[in-house]
């Protein structure tokens, strides 16, 4: 099926043909409940129909123009999104294509302004064991996880990994002589759903202030609504019980509900670091992705939808949490992982197989992060029956 593309993913045995709110269909017409979400990307489900009109009647005004110009839908969009993330102090936005990419900004972004105020020498960027930050060169080299940075060497210098919630080695690790940023997820996704501690956070607010050392969040995975607030941080207080102001955030995956689309969001410090031709993207902000992304943004910071997510997640948490096959329950809002005593990646597969025409039964996605954890990323607009249904499937098969 597939040995035509370069052997990267380990695939599941299932073509998709179409897809309807939570719920995809393959080739053969067998039905699939997604508690996968495209990995945090599908935020309204499949086929959400605000999404796909606004999507079609951006296709048909055009495509494309370059950044030379400005769209009106991508004005739009890019207004939109700096207005939500205002509260926690973002003042401009870069649009790119990916998390990856919005990573890369981040750190350029990061890097100059530095550079601009204390000269060389001083472009350490700081991240945690487990994070993740993508696959280029680069934001592999933020990424601390030993086993994807295996024959890919050598990386970009100036990257340095500490463990999370860890104080003391963080402390040591903001050397203000040598060190630009520290980027964290407040939710480890990839590494199967690692809430940071709070203490943590807030020291680590509290040490980039004082050395004027940029505090990134790469929110790709968590943002976007994922954890019951537009960005997961808004979850997290100072020392002072104050919200926590970063000064530069990255979000991709959710942005666009299933079209690609990054941003780079950067607050007072580092919001007119860049200069003309110091950076760029082709198709950065491309106005189909923007129509897409808008329809997300005003659907998503609503209060009473992302209440919704809140109250949907709880009833993951409780259910899972009843189960005594399942040994600890993590993350916020409809980002759950969860630990279980067989192996995940058998699990994935029996839910799949599943899917029956004949006995009219279906499958459920699911994505494994870790050998025995379980990683659920719904759509938004899940349904509470749906939920249910899913969760049958879970108890059954673990
Ligand atoms: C997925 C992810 C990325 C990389 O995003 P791509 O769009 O795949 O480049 C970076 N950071 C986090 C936290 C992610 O979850």
């Amino acid at each position: 099926m597939d040995n035509i593309f370069m052997n990267t993913y380990h695939r599941l045995p299932v073509i998709f043909a179409r897809g309807d709110g939570s719920w995809l269909f393959d080739i053969n017409g067998k039905k699939y409940l997604d508690f996968s979400g495209g990995i945090a990307v599908n935020v309204l489900g499949h086929n959400y129909p605000p999404l796909v009109r606004a999507v079609c009647e951006q296709a048909g005004n055009f495509f494309h123009v370059c950044n030379y110009y400005q769209s009106d839908t991508s004005q739009a969009f890019a207004e939109k999104l700096v207005e939500t993330c205002a509260p926690v102090g973002m003042k401009k936005v870069f649009l790119g294509n990916s998390g990856a990419e919005a990573n890369e900004g981040a750190c350029k972004l990061a890097r100059k302004y530095s550079l601009l105020k204390y000269g060389k020498g001083r472009h350490t960027i700081v991240t945690l064991k487990g994070s993740f930050h993508g696959r280029t060169i680069t934001t592999l080299a933020a990424t601390g996880q030993d086993k994807l940075h295996k024959d890919f060497g050598p990386f970009t210098e100036g990257f340095v990994h500490i463990a999370g919630g860890n104080i003391e080695e963080l402390d040591k690790a903001l050397d203000a002589k040598t060190t630009a940023g520290l980027l964290i997820e407040v939710i480890q996704g990839e590494s199967g759903i690692v809430p940071q501690d709070e203490k943590f956070i807030a020291s680590a607010a509290k040490l980039c202030a004082e050395r004027d050392i940029l505090l990134m969040f790469d929110e790709i995975q968590c943002g976007v609504g994922r954890t019951g607030t537009f960005l997961a941080l808004e979850q997290y207080k100072d020392e002072s019980g104050n919200p926590i102001k970063p000064d530069i955030v990255t979000l991709a995956k959710g942005l666009g509900g299933g079209i690609p689309i990054g941003a780079v969001l950067a607050g007072e410090k580092t919001c007119d670091v860049f200069s003309t031709g110091d950076h760029g993207s082709t198709f950065g902000g491309n106005p189909v992705a923007a129509a897409a992304g808008l329809v997300v943004l005003k659907t998503v910071s609503d209060p009473d939808f992302l209440a919704e997510i809140s109250r949907k997640g709880e009833i993951f948490q409780a259910a899972l949490k009843q189960n005594n096959k399942v040994k600890e329950v993590r993350g916020k809002g409809l980002m759950i992982g969860f630990d279980i005593e067989k192996e995940s990646r058998p699990v994935l597969e029996a839910a799949i197989a599943r899917a029956d025409l004949k006995n009219d039964t279906y499958g459920l996605l699911m994505l494994s992060a870790g050998e025995k954890t379980l990683r659920l990323l719904p759509p938004y607009t899940i349904l509470d029956t749906e939920i249910e249904q899913g969760l049958r499937i879970i108890s059954e098969l673990i």
